[in-house]
């Protein structure tokens, strides 16, 4: 789960984190008052979007010579000027891919007098199972290019969990970045905030670019926070942070039935229980020369209420032309997947090709529960059979 710029500089300032203030805001008015509240005479107006790259990024609606998603702003006038503009628009940056994203709010914060701009980043290392540090001199807004680049200007360090961050890391990460002195007490003092918080709310990436040099100060410019899902139960005044604005729509439905389903950008549904068979359905949907539009595994025990629940997620996408099942039951039983199915199908009046693949305990029961529906199901007995079989279906119905 992701939050916002505004939510993630709040929550990091409760950690000690020195971050500008600011104020978020839905509307031009908003965005005049929260202007008012601070002292400027200089003010930064933020589209507040869950993607990086707002300040190179570009609005769909405006032309190439348009300003990005971050703007200063020299008066009141300027922020009301800049928020008209982004509000309501499309951001397309780098990391939002060319859809982009409708930016409903926007972060009106000081704006500061920057000497220096630095990359930390926190994260977990799935190679060692350690939180891992990552920082580089080379902050600002072109961390891709530098990471593609000049691999050798990012420092990474990885922390023990047995000790958690000692006094050594900050040093580590201070003169990684070739501070000194009291920034160097204070990039220390940054990393246990960013390390505190880490831990304390179960994050999975906690990416501060810039971290800056102020004057005498160092202060977080803009910070980029991750939770991990499966620890959320854990924090219920987190949960209150989710923008459902931000997700894809069939993915919030999924996630209220416990079904793990993502969006992608083929035309053949798949229905599959268990994360291999998922990837091998998907693997041998391509070998066959199409592409899977979504990943939706119903989990082991799924019941029949789950599996119908699956289908109308399935086919509540346009794109789909063709659904595959494919379903080894194995604590699950394939006549109980067989009743979902039917009952689905019959229920959202199946207008596409679906081909079913069952094996497993009951699969006998199973197949005959499918062939005595009178749906126009097309059985497989083996995955490749399957794949050939849903392919070659939709290209027919095309
Ligand atoms: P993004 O990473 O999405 O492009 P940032 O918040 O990092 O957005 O903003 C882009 C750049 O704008 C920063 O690298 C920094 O140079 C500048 N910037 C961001 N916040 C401020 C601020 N409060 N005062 C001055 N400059 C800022
Ligand atoms: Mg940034």
């Amino acid at each position: 789960m992701n939050i916002h710029e505004y939510q993630a500089k709040e929550l990091l300032a409760t950690f000690g984190v020195p971050v500008p203030a600011g104020h978020a805001a839905t509307s031009v008015e908003e965005a005049v008052a929260a202007a008012g509240k601070l002292p400027g005479p200089l003010w930064v107006v933020k589209a507040q979007i869950h993607a990086g790259g707002r300040g190179k990024g570009k609005f769909r609606e405006l032309g190439p010579d348009a300003k990005g998603g971050v703007r200063l702003a020299r008066s009141i006038d300027e922020v009301r000027a800049a928020a008209k503009e982004m509000l309501g628009r499309t951001l397309v940056t780098i990391q939002t891919g060319p859809a982009g994203r409708d930016v409903q709010r926007l972060y009106v914060t000081d704006g500061v007098d920057i000497d220096k701009e630095f990359y930390l980043a926190l994260l977990v290392d799935r190679a060692t199972g350690r939180i891992a540090v990552v920082a580089s001199t080379e902050g600002g807004m072109d961390i891709e290019a530098v990471a593609n680049d000049t691999p050798e200007k990012i420092e990474t360090l990885t922390i023990d969990p047995a000790t958690g961050l000692m006094p050594h890391h900050g040093r580590a990460v201070a003169g990684a970045l070739g501070l000194e002195g009291d920034l160097a007490k204070q990039c220390a003092r940054v990393l246990s905030q960013l390390y505190d918080a880490f831990v304390g709310t179960d994050a999975s990436q906690i990416e501060i670019n810039p971290l800056a040099i102020v004057g005498d100060k160092l202060m977080v410019l803009d910070a980029k926070v991750g939770f991990d899902t499966n620890a959320m139960f854990r924090h219920k005044d987190l949960a209150a942070l989710r923008d459902l604005s931000e997700e894809e729509p069939m993915e919030i439905e999924a996630s209220k039935h416990d079904l793990a389903y993502i969006k992608l950008d083929g035309d053949i549904g798949c229905m599959v229980n268990g994360a291999g068979l998922a990837m091998a359905t998907m693997d041998i949907i391509k070998l066959n020369g199409a592409f899977p539009a979504n990943f939706c595994d119903v989990g082991g025990g799924a019941s029949k209420e789950k599996v119908s629940a699956a289908f109308k997620i399935i086919l509540s996408d346009p794109a789909v032309k063709g659904i595959l099942v494919n379903i080894f039951g194995g604590i699950m039983r394939c006549d109980i997947i067989a009743d979902g199915i039917v009952a689905a199908a019959k229920e959202v009046d199946l207008k596409v090709p679906l081909v079913v693949r069952l094996e497993g305990t009951n699969v006998e029961e199973g197949k005959r529960i499918l062939a005595d529906s009178g749906l126009a199901i097309v059985p497989a007995n083996d995955l490749g059979d399957a794949a050939r079989k849903i392919v070659a279906e939709v290209k027919a119905a095309a």
